[in-house]
Protein backbone atom coordinates (compact mmCIF):
# COMPACT_ATOMS: atom_id res chain seq x y z
CA UNK A 1 0.00 0.00 0.00
CA UNK A 2 1.27 3.39 -1.08
CA UNK A 3 0.01 7.31 -0.10
CA UNK A 4 -2.49 7.32 -2.76
CA UNK A 5 -2.18 11.05 -2.09
CA UNK A 6 1.43 11.36 -2.54
CA UNK A 7 1.38 8.95 -5.63
CA UNK A 8 -1.26 11.09 -7.48
CA UNK A 9 1.43 14.40 -6.33
CA UNK A 10 4.20 12.73 -7.80
CA UNK A 11 2.63 11.84 -10.83
CA UNK A 12 0.63 15.43 -11.74
CA UNK A 13 2.10 17.91 -13.22
CA UNK A 14 1.49 21.32 -12.90
CA UNK A 15 -0.48 23.51 -15.38
CA UNK A 16 2.70 25.43 -15.89
CA UNK A 17 5.24 22.85 -16.14
CA UNK A 18 2.45 20.90 -18.94
CA UNK A 19 3.48 24.49 -21.04
CA UNK A 20 6.75 24.12 -20.64
CA UNK A 21 7.17 20.76 -21.99
CA UNK A 22 4.50 20.82 -24.77
CA UNK A 23 7.07 24.08 -25.74
CA UNK A 24 9.90 22.00 -25.62
CA UNK A 25 8.05 19.02 -27.95
CA UNK A 26 7.43 22.21 -30.91
CA UNK A 27 10.45 23.73 -30.65
CA UNK A 28 12.16 20.21 -32.20
CA UNK A 29 9.43 20.72 -34.46
CA UNK A 30 9.16 24.32 -35.44
CA UNK A 31 12.56 25.56 -34.10
CA UNK A 32 13.15 26.86 -30.77
CA UNK A 33 12.97 30.79 -32.43
CA UNK A 34 9.24 29.99 -33.42
CA UNK A 35 8.00 29.42 -29.53
CA UNK A 36 7.01 32.22 -27.22
CA UNK A 37 7.77 29.98 -24.47
CA UNK A 38 6.26 32.59 -21.28
CA UNK A 39 5.39 29.45 -19.12
CA UNK A 40 7.65 29.22 -16.56
CA UNK A 41 9.51 31.91 -13.58
CA UNK A 42 13.01 30.61 -13.94
CA UNK A 43 15.28 33.44 -13.74
CA UNK A 44 16.88 34.46 -16.89
CA UNK A 45 19.95 36.57 -15.92
CA UNK A 46 22.98 35.55 -14.24
CA UNK A 47 24.07 35.64 -10.90
CA UNK A 48 25.73 38.48 -9.83
CA UNK A 49 29.56 38.53 -10.02
CA UNK A 50 29.95 38.47 -6.31
CA UNK A 51 27.76 35.04 -5.90
CA UNK A 52 30.84 33.20 -8.40
CA UNK A 53 33.55 34.88 -7.11
CA UNK A 54 32.35 34.03 -3.36
CA UNK A 55 31.81 30.63 -4.22
CA UNK A 56 34.95 30.32 -5.92
CA UNK A 57 37.02 32.28 -3.08
CA UNK A 58 35.38 30.10 -0.90
CA UNK A 59 36.48 26.81 -2.50
CA UNK A 60 39.72 28.11 -2.94
CA UNK A 61 40.54 29.54 0.97
CA UNK A 62 38.07 27.77 3.00
CA UNK A 63 38.83 24.83 5.08
CA UNK A 64 37.23 22.19 2.94
CA UNK A 65 36.32 19.82 5.53
CA UNK A 66 34.57 22.57 7.32
CA UNK A 67 33.12 24.08 4.25
CA UNK A 68 31.01 21.15 2.53
CA UNK A 69 30.41 19.86 6.10
CA UNK A 70 27.35 20.23 8.19
CA UNK A 71 26.95 23.31 10.25
CA UNK A 72 23.89 23.82 12.89
CA UNK A 73 20.57 22.25 12.14
CA UNK A 74 19.18 26.03 12.03
CA UNK A 75 22.01 27.21 9.68
CA UNK A 76 25.87 28.45 10.64
CA UNK A 77 25.48 31.14 13.62
CA UNK A 78 27.58 33.65 11.62
CA UNK A 79 25.69 33.21 8.36
CA UNK A 80 22.61 33.62 10.59
CA UNK A 81 24.16 37.01 12.67
CA UNK A 82 25.07 38.50 9.08
CA UNK A 83 21.30 37.79 7.77
CA UNK A 84 19.96 39.46 10.53
CA UNK A 85 22.45 42.55 10.58
CA UNK A 86 21.59 42.88 6.86
CA UNK A 87 17.63 42.80 7.30
CA UNK A 88 18.66 45.62 10.45
CA UNK A 89 20.74 48.14 8.37
CA UNK A 90 18.14 47.98 5.50
CA UNK A 91 14.68 47.58 7.03
CA UNK A 92 14.73 49.04 10.14
CA UNK A 93 14.04 45.10 11.97
CA UNK A 94 15.33 43.70 15.20
CA UNK A 95 16.50 40.26 13.98
CA UNK A 96 18.98 38.19 15.92
CA UNK A 97 20.53 35.58 14.44
CA UNK A 98 18.85 33.24 16.64
CA UNK A 99 15.70 34.39 14.86
CA UNK A 100 16.57 33.81 11.40
CA UNK A 101 16.40 29.80 10.32
CA UNK A 102 17.54 28.81 6.79
CA UNK A 103 16.01 26.92 4.82
CA UNK A 104 16.45 25.28 1.44
CA UNK A 105 14.46 28.33 -0.64
CA UNK A 106 10.82 29.61 0.31
CA UNK A 107 9.59 26.40 -0.75
CA UNK A 108 10.53 25.02 2.24
CA UNK A 109 10.38 28.16 4.76
CA UNK A 110 7.01 27.90 3.81
CA UNK A 111 6.23 24.00 4.77
CA UNK A 112 8.49 24.82 8.11
CA UNK A 113 5.62 27.43 9.20
CA UNK A 114 2.69 25.71 7.99
CA UNK A 115 4.11 22.75 9.71
CA UNK A 116 5.29 24.73 12.60
CA UNK A 117 1.82 26.28 13.15
CA UNK A 118 -1.10 23.58 12.07
CA UNK A 119 -2.99 21.85 14.19
CA UNK A 120 -6.08 19.57 13.38
CA UNK A 121 -8.44 21.40 11.92
CA UNK A 122 -6.86 24.73 11.23
CA UNK A 123 -7.29 26.63 8.37
CA UNK A 124 -4.81 28.89 6.20
CA UNK A 125 -6.36 31.67 4.23
CA UNK A 126 -4.81 32.81 0.63
CA UNK A 127 -5.16 35.27 -1.51
CA UNK A 128 -5.89 34.98 -4.94
CA UNK A 129 -4.22 34.87 -7.43
CA UNK A 130 -2.02 32.94 -5.61
CA UNK A 131 1.43 30.56 -6.02
CA UNK A 132 -0.27 27.03 -6.73
CA UNK A 133 2.23 25.30 -4.34
CA UNK A 134 0.28 26.82 -1.26
CA UNK A 135 -2.28 24.20 -1.82
CA UNK A 136 0.03 21.36 -1.25
CA UNK A 137 1.93 22.95 1.40
CA UNK A 138 -0.81 23.84 3.70
CA UNK A 139 -2.28 20.12 2.78
CA UNK A 140 0.47 18.32 3.12
CA UNK A 141 0.82 19.85 6.63
CA UNK A 142 -2.41 18.66 7.42
CA UNK A 143 -4.02 22.30 6.99
CA UNK A 144 -7.27 23.68 4.93
CA UNK A 145 -6.31 26.25 2.65
CA UNK A 146 -9.23 29.35 2.03
CA UNK A 147 -9.00 31.45 -0.73
CA UNK A 148 -10.15 35.27 -0.70
CA UNK A 149 -10.94 35.68 -4.27
CA UNK A 150 -8.62 37.99 -6.10
CA UNK A 151 -9.89 42.49 -6.65
CA UNK A 152 -9.15 41.97 -10.10
CA UNK A 153 -9.25 46.11 -10.61
CA UNK A 154 -6.42 46.57 -8.38
CA UNK A 155 -4.77 43.32 -7.26
CA UNK A 156 -4.58 44.63 -3.76
CA UNK A 157 -6.68 42.74 -1.23
CA UNK A 158 -10.28 42.89 -1.19
CA UNK A 159 -10.58 43.15 2.88
CA UNK A 160 -14.58 42.30 3.21
CA UNK A 161 -13.76 39.19 1.66
CA UNK A 162 -11.28 38.56 3.56
CA UNK A 163 -12.99 39.80 6.87
CA UNK A 164 -15.35 36.56 5.73
CA UNK A 165 -12.64 34.04 5.48
CA UNK A 166 -11.50 34.67 8.26
CA UNK A 167 -12.77 32.42 11.34
CA UNK A 168 -12.41 30.60 14.66
CA UNK A 169 -10.65 27.94 12.79
CA UNK A 170 -8.14 30.18 11.14
CA UNK A 171 -4.10 30.18 12.10
CA UNK A 172 -2.49 32.55 9.51
CA UNK A 173 -2.94 34.19 6.73
CA UNK A 174 -0.34 33.88 3.63
CA UNK A 175 0.83 36.95 2.16
CA UNK A 176 2.87 37.71 -1.18
CA UNK A 177 4.10 40.76 -2.04
CA UNK A 178 5.27 41.40 -5.02
CA UNK A 179 3.03 38.77 -6.41
CA UNK A 180 3.32 35.75 -7.90
CA UNK A 181 1.42 35.79 -11.12
CA UNK A 182 0.14 39.07 -10.81
CA UNK A 183 3.22 41.29 -9.72
CA UNK A 184 1.48 43.52 -7.61
CA UNK A 185 3.01 44.94 -4.34
CA UNK A 186 1.07 45.50 -1.90
CA UNK A 187 0.77 49.07 -0.53
CA UNK A 188 1.37 50.44 2.58
CA UNK A 189 -2.01 51.59 3.06
CA UNK A 190 -3.19 47.90 1.96
CA UNK A 191 -0.37 46.53 4.53
CA UNK A 192 -1.37 48.95 7.48
CA UNK A 193 -5.19 47.77 6.93
CA UNK A 194 -4.39 44.31 6.49
CA UNK A 195 -2.51 44.75 10.11
CA UNK A 196 -5.23 46.58 11.76
CA UNK A 197 -7.66 43.79 10.41
CA UNK A 198 -5.88 40.60 11.67
CA UNK A 199 -5.02 42.61 15.28
CA UNK A 200 -8.87 43.08 15.55
CA UNK A 201 -9.53 39.00 14.36
CA UNK A 202 -6.87 38.15 16.42
CA UNK A 203 -8.21 39.80 19.43
CA UNK A 204 -11.70 38.61 19.22
CA UNK A 205 -10.20 35.18 18.82
CA UNK A 206 -8.23 35.58 22.05
CA UNK A 207 -4.88 34.15 20.04
CA UNK A 208 -3.16 35.48 17.30
CA UNK A 209 -3.86 34.87 13.82
CA UNK A 210 -0.22 34.46 12.38
CA UNK A 211 0.34 36.54 8.91
CA UNK A 212 2.97 34.44 6.71
CA UNK A 213 5.40 36.75 4.35
CA UNK A 214 5.94 34.60 1.29
CA UNK A 215 8.74 37.25 -0.29
CA UNK A 216 11.18 35.64 -2.81
CA UNK A 217 10.56 38.33 -5.09
CA UNK A 218 10.86 41.49 -2.40
CA UNK A 219 13.92 42.99 -4.47
CA UNK A 220 12.63 42.48 -8.12
CA UNK A 221 10.75 45.81 -8.18
CA UNK A 222 10.50 48.82 -10.58
CA UNK A 223 10.06 52.05 -10.59
CA UNK A 224 10.99 52.91 -7.04
CA UNK A 225 7.96 51.13 -5.78
CA UNK A 226 8.67 50.29 -1.93
CA UNK A 227 7.72 46.95 -0.50
CA UNK A 228 6.60 47.53 2.92
CA UNK A 229 8.54 44.92 5.34
CA UNK A 230 5.83 42.98 7.38
CA UNK A 231 7.05 42.42 10.81
CA UNK A 232 7.02 46.34 11.67
CA UNK A 233 3.11 46.64 10.77
CA UNK A 234 2.44 43.33 12.44
CA UNK A 235 4.53 41.72 14.60
CA UNK A 236 2.81 37.96 14.41
CA UNK A 237 4.24 37.64 10.79
CA UNK A 238 6.49 35.05 9.84
CA UNK A 239 8.65 35.91 6.91
CA UNK A 240 9.77 33.17 4.28
CA UNK A 241 12.43 34.37 2.14
CA UNK A 242 14.63 33.16 -0.77
CA UNK A 243 17.67 33.66 -3.09
CA UNK A 244 15.88 32.19 -5.47
CA UNK A 245 14.95 35.34 -7.34
CA UNK A 246 16.64 38.31 -6.85
CA UNK A 247 20.34 36.49 -6.98
CA UNK A 248 19.23 34.21 -9.68
CA UNK A 249 20.05 30.77 -7.88
CA UNK A 250 17.20 29.06 -7.88
CA UNK A 251 18.72 25.47 -8.15
CA UNK A 252 21.16 26.18 -4.91
CA UNK A 253 18.12 25.77 -2.87
CA UNK A 254 18.80 28.64 0.13
CA UNK A 255 16.44 30.90 1.87
CA UNK A 256 15.31 31.14 5.45
CA UNK A 257 12.48 31.57 7.96
CA UNK A 258 12.45 35.01 10.02
CA UNK A 259 10.84 34.89 13.15
CA UNK A 260 10.68 38.33 14.46
CA UNK A 261 11.49 38.80 18.37
CA UNK A 262 8.39 41.25 18.95
CA UNK A 263 6.13 38.13 17.90
CA UNK A 264 4.11 36.79 20.65
CA UNK A 265 6.27 33.48 22.07
CA UNK A 266 8.95 34.35 19.36
CA UNK A 267 10.93 31.56 20.83
CA UNK A 268 8.36 28.69 21.05
CA UNK A 269 7.73 29.89 17.68
CA UNK A 270 11.15 29.70 16.31
CA UNK A 271 11.78 25.96 17.97
CA UNK A 272 8.50 25.18 16.47
CA UNK A 273 9.75 26.41 12.95
CA UNK A 274 13.44 24.14 14.06
CA UNK A 275 10.81 21.29 15.14
CA UNK A 276 9.29 21.22 11.59
CA UNK A 277 12.52 21.22 9.94
CA UNK A 278 13.64 18.36 11.97
CA UNK A 279 10.82 16.59 11.30
CA UNK A 280 10.49 17.08 7.66
CA UNK A 281 14.44 15.99 7.22
CA UNK A 282 15.21 19.97 6.14
CA UNK A 283 18.21 20.62 8.37
CA UNK A 284 20.93 21.87 7.20
CA UNK A 285 20.25 24.01 4.25
CA UNK A 286 23.51 23.95 1.98
CA UNK A 287 26.44 24.75 3.28
CA UNK A 288 28.39 26.72 0.56
CA UNK A 289 25.00 28.71 -0.32
CA UNK A 290 24.69 29.81 3.05
CA UNK A 291 27.72 31.32 3.08
CA UNK A 292 27.57 32.51 -0.36
CA UNK A 293 24.14 34.40 0.66
CA UNK A 294 25.65 36.03 3.99
CA UNK A 295 28.13 37.62 1.49
CA UNK A 296 25.83 38.45 -1.33
CA UNK A 297 22.49 39.36 0.90
CA UNK A 298 22.83 42.69 -0.81
CA UNK A 299 23.31 42.17 -4.49
CA UNK A 300 20.89 41.37 -7.28
CA UNK A 301 21.54 39.82 -10.38
CA UNK A 302 21.13 42.66 -13.33
CA UNK A 303 17.20 43.52 -13.35
CA UNK A 304 17.44 46.15 -15.93
CA UNK A 305 16.42 43.00 -18.49
CA UNK A 306 13.65 42.48 -16.91
CA UNK A 307 12.32 46.14 -16.69
CA UNK A 308 12.65 46.62 -20.45
CA UNK A 309 10.46 43.21 -20.71
CA UNK A 310 8.02 44.58 -18.58
CA UNK A 311 7.53 48.08 -20.37
CA UNK A 312 7.56 46.42 -24.26
CA UNK A 313 4.91 44.28 -22.60
CA UNK A 314 2.67 46.38 -21.19
CA UNK A 315 3.08 49.24 -23.52
CA UNK A 316 2.74 46.74 -26.04
CA UNK A 317 -0.19 45.00 -24.87
CA UNK A 318 -2.40 47.89 -23.94
CA UNK A 319 -1.96 49.43 -26.72
CA UNK A 320 -3.58 46.11 -28.70
CA UNK A 321 -6.24 46.30 -26.33
CA UNK A 322 -5.44 44.06 -23.07
CA UNK A 323 -6.39 45.42 -19.43
CA UNK A 324 -3.49 44.56 -17.55
CA UNK A 325 -2.83 46.09 -14.00
CA UNK A 326 0.39 48.04 -13.36
CA UNK A 327 2.71 45.24 -11.65
CA UNK A 328 5.35 46.96 -9.51
CA UNK A 329 7.27 43.81 -9.25
CA UNK A 330 8.32 40.66 -9.91
CA UNK A 331 8.92 39.53 -13.89
CA UNK A 332 5.16 38.38 -14.15
CA UNK A 333 2.33 40.19 -16.29
CA UNK A 334 -1.31 39.17 -16.08
CA UNK A 335 -3.64 40.48 -18.07
CA UNK A 336 -7.01 39.92 -18.19
CA UNK A 337 -7.73 36.93 -21.58
CA UNK A 338 -9.51 38.73 -24.05
CA UNK A 339 -12.60 35.90 -23.52
CA UNK A 340 -13.86 34.83 -20.38
CA UNK A 341 -12.39 31.50 -20.32
CA UNK A 342 -8.65 31.74 -19.60
CA UNK A 343 -7.94 27.87 -20.49
CA UNK A 344 -9.74 28.29 -23.84
CA UNK A 345 -7.71 31.68 -24.49
CA UNK A 346 -4.24 29.92 -23.96
CA UNK A 347 -5.18 27.38 -26.28
CA UNK A 348 -5.63 29.80 -28.72
CA UNK A 349 -3.01 31.33 -28.01
CA UNK A 350 -1.41 27.88 -28.06
CA UNK A 351 -2.14 27.83 -31.61
CA UNK A 352 0.10 30.30 -32.19
CA UNK A 353 3.26 28.94 -30.56
CA UNK A 354 2.33 31.54 -27.85
CA UNK A 355 2.49 30.02 -24.21
CA UNK A 356 0.49 31.73 -21.43
CA UNK A 357 -0.38 30.08 -18.47
CA UNK A 358 -4.04 30.25 -17.46
CA UNK A 359 -4.78 31.86 -14.40
CA UNK A 360 -7.17 29.21 -12.91
CA UNK A 361 -4.73 27.50 -11.27
CA UNK A 362 -3.33 30.82 -9.58
CA UNK A 363 -7.04 30.85 -8.21
CA UNK A 364 -7.97 33.47 -10.71
CA UNK A 365 -9.77 32.51 -13.89
CA UNK A 366 -10.05 35.18 -16.98
CA UNK A 367 -6.61 35.92 -16.44
CA UNK A 368 -2.99 34.69 -17.96
CA UNK A 369 0.52 34.81 -16.59
CA UNK A 370 3.42 35.55 -19.09
CA UNK A 371 6.55 35.00 -17.35
CA UNK A 372 8.97 37.64 -19.07
CA UNK A 373 12.24 36.40 -17.15
CA UNK A 374 12.64 35.39 -21.34
CA UNK A 375 15.65 37.09 -23.52
CA UNK A 376 14.59 40.91 -24.33
CA UNK A 377 14.35 39.36 -28.25
CA UNK A 378 11.59 37.00 -27.62
CA UNK A 379 9.68 39.53 -26.35
CA UNK A 380 9.98 41.51 -29.43
CA UNK A 381 9.48 39.16 -31.76
CA UNK A 382 6.16 37.72 -29.44
CA UNK A 383 4.74 40.95 -29.54
CA UNK A 384 3.00 40.56 -33.34
CA UNK A 385 2.11 37.10 -32.53
CA UNK A 386 0.56 38.68 -29.40
CA UNK A 387 -1.58 41.12 -31.80
CA UNK A 388 -2.24 38.39 -34.30
CA UNK A 389 -4.30 36.71 -31.20
CA UNK A 390 -5.87 40.03 -30.09
CA UNK A 391 -7.45 40.41 -34.09
CA UNK A 392 -9.36 37.49 -33.72
CA UNK A 393 -11.20 38.92 -30.78
CA UNK A 394 -11.74 41.98 -32.36
N1 LIG B 1 6.74 31.44 -3.47
C1 LIG B 1 6.49 31.99 -4.66
C2 LIG B 1 5.45 33.04 -4.76
C3 LIG B 1 7.19 31.57 -5.81
O1 LIG B 1 6.91 32.13 -6.98
C4 LIG B 1 8.16 30.55 -5.67
C5 LIG B 1 8.88 30.05 -6.85
O2 LIG B 1 8.56 30.30 -7.98
C6 LIG B 1 8.39 30.02 -4.40
C7 LIG B 1 7.67 30.49 -3.32
C8 LIG B 1 9.42 28.96 -4.18
O3 LIG B 1 10.66 29.48 -4.35
P1 LIG B 1 12.03 28.75 -3.92
O4 LIG B 1 12.79 28.51 -5.16
O5 LIG B 1 12.71 29.73 -3.07
O6 LIG B 1 11.67 27.52 -3.18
Amino acid sequence: MLNEKMVRLGTSRSAIRELFEYGKRRAAIVGAENVFDFSLGNPSVPAPPSVNREAERLLREEDPVVLHGYTSAQGDAAVRAALADSLNRRFGTDFTGDSLYCTMGAAAALCCCFHALCCPGDEFVVIAPFFPEYKVFIEGAGGRMTVVPADIETFQIDFEALERAINAHTKGVVVNSPNNPCGAVYSQATVRRLADLLETKSAELGRPIYLISDEPYREIVYDGVEVPYLTKYYKNTLVCYSYSKALSIPGERIGYVAVPPAMEDWQRVYAAVAGAGRALGYVNASSLFQRVAAACAEDTAELAVYAENRRLLLEGLRAMGFFCVEPGGTFYLFPRALEPDAVAFSERAKAHDLLLVPGDGFGCPGHVRISYCVPTERVRRALPVFEKLAREYR
